[in-house]
């Protein structure tokens, strides 16, 4: 750890005794977004550094279950072998209700209209894929198959404001390991690129100079005395999120504190990029939102359950994407939630949800009796579902026929989806505030000169826990990354003119 730098405070420029290293861009994180906006800056022609804390590249995309959201164009070849139509207006109208109410629409057009591409060129990177679906609801399926349905496309509201189709695209892998996948690709391209690699060696802090442009970084390598690197064209700060920094958390996203300890997350998401960029006047935006999951299902059959609060009152329609779930349990006042489920749907909940049994009856009312709640309450919520379930409606919460049955073949079940107990994985999605270009922007919106960000240190398509799908991240990370990396070498290339 560096003794005299710190992330949240920059170097000026007048007292760098002397650079160390001189490169065209400085990239500072070698995960999925680091190594896209490093193999474009270097395709582009510039010299390029790479500083990654740990000993060799990943990131928090290396433990990733490698899913990439992509559609539009007619179709990806995934898509279109499959039978899947996607039409870039749906690809885009549903990005933007993913976005929630602050929905960035010049990046998500940016994305609708490019994300095809995008796909090309990761196979041209290497990323291996396979053009197989997976029918259902899968999550972090592991057989090597590409499609999945990975959000809420076929779920109220989102199937109203857009024709749906599955947009999840997963790298030939066998395990839940097509992030390593990924990333493997892309770390290799950069090294074939000339990108150099710069392993154990944290950035420390930004240098600026008297206008408060970014003119390099400090380096901590452990063991040698900081280094000072000169980034003619910029610095892309690619260095994750802050789901490991409980103390930000604490601060920004407070909705961490009702969830059990183990969160999710890897690497060193620390939240230092985040920092680097406030520390010179950066913005950060929709820190409050995360990305929380339950992994109610798979089993895919418990989809056909219902969730209640511990007033025994429904809140969401159950066949929303898991994320969404979670962030309407999270809105909910109390910890306790239960998924309810007769005999005929019933399957043992994986045993990384940590979901229990609470209770089972031969009537719902001995099920209400053992969870101690309100008598009348869950037995009216579960009578008013089977009334028009059996129908094949749900005009509370609009849930898909396809999902809807009478919840009546005793045995019931009650099963613990409480806050502190089931498995709620979560990582964040607020970041510094960036133009699709990659520029971290001030408060004030202007342009912070030779500074970039991309991936989670910024705030990028996924800004809305109520809408993200399983992909955006990645997704965001690599296209947006490439744009990043794209400006820091068009600067260095016109200040070499
Ligand atoms: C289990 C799991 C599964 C997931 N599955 C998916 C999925 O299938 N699809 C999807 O879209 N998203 C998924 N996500 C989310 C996604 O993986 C992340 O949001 C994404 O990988 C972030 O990429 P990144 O490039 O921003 O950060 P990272 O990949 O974490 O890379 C940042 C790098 O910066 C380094 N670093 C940090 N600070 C410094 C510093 N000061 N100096 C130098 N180096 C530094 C870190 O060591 C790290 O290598 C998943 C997350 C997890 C944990």
């Amino acid at each position: 750890m560096s003794q005299s730098y710190s992330t949240s405070r920059p170097c000026r420029l007048r007292d760098v005794p002397g650079w160390d290293l001189e490169t065209d861009v400085a990239v500072v994180g070698f995960g999925s977004s680091g190594a896209s906006a490093a193999i474009e800056a270097a395709a582009a022609g510039a010299r390029v550094l790479v500083f990654e804390v740990a000993s060799g590249h990943g990131g928090t995309s290396a433990m990733a279950g490698g899913d990439i959201y992509l559609g539009g164009g007619g179709g990806t070849s995934a898509q279109r072998a499959n039978g899947f139509e996607d039409a870039t207006e749906d690809f885009f109208r549903y990005m933007m209700m993913a976005g929630g109410p602050d929905a960035d629409e010049e990046r998500v057009r940016i994305y609708a209209e490019g994300a095809l591409a995008h796909h090309e060129w990761l196979k041209a990177q290497g990323v291996p894929y396979r053009d197989t679906y997976i029918p259902g609801k899968p999550v972090m399926p592991g057989t090597g198959d590409c499609l999945i349905l990975s959000g809420s496309e076929y779920a109220w509201p989102f199937k109203e404001q857009a024709r749906p189709c599955p947009r999840g695209h997963l790298p030939e892998a066998i395990g839940e390991t097509g992030g390593f996948f990924l990333v493997e690709a892309l770390a290799k391209r950069a090294k074939a690129l000339g990108v150099e690699a710069i392993f154990d060696t944290r950035a420390v802090a930004l240098v600026v100079d008297d206008d408060g442009a970014v003119a390099g970084l400090v380096v901590s390598t452990l063991g040698e005395r900081d280094r000072f690197v000169r980034a003619r064209g910029g610095v892309v700060l690619c260095a994750g999120g802050f789901a490991l920094n409980e103390a930000m958390l604490a601060q920004y996203a407070p909705v961490r504190k009702r969830l059990a300890d183990d969160g999710l997350s890897g690497g060193y998401d620390d939240g230092s990029g985040i920092r680097l960029g406030m520390s010179v006047g950066g913005t950060a935006i929709h820190m409050d939102e995360l990305f929380i999951t339950l992994p109610f299902y798979p089993p895919e059959s418990h989809v056909k359950g219902i969730l209640i609060n511990d007033k025994g009152a429904r809140f969401i329609n159950e066949d929303a994407y898991g994320g969404r779930v979670a962030h309407f349990i999270t809105s909910q006042i109390g910890d306790r939630f239960y998924l309810l489920v007769d005999d005929a749907i019933f399957q043992r909940p994986s045993e990384y949800s940590k979901i229990e049994i609470a209770a089972v009856g031969e009537t719902w009312g001995d099920v209400e009796a053992e969870l101690g709640l309100t008598p009348g309450s869950l037995t009216t919520t579960v009578a008013i579902y089977n009334q028009h379930a059996a129908k094949g409606e749900d005009p509370l919460f609009h849930k898909d026929a396809h999902w809807l049955k009478s919840l009546d073949e005793p045995p019931y079940a009650a099963l613990a989806c409480h806050l502190k107990e089931a498995y709620y994985p979560f990582f964040t999605l607020g970041g510094l505030r960036v133009r699709p270009t990659g520029e971290v922007l001030t408060t004030d919106g202007e342009a912070i000169v030779g500074l970039y960000a991309a991936g989670r240190t910024a705030c990028g398509l996924p800004r809305w826990g109520k809408g993200y799908s399983s992909g955006m991240s990645l997704g965001d990370c690599t296209f947006f990354g490439r744009k990043a990396g794209r400006s820091a070498s068009e600067r260095a290339r016109q200040a070499g003119a």
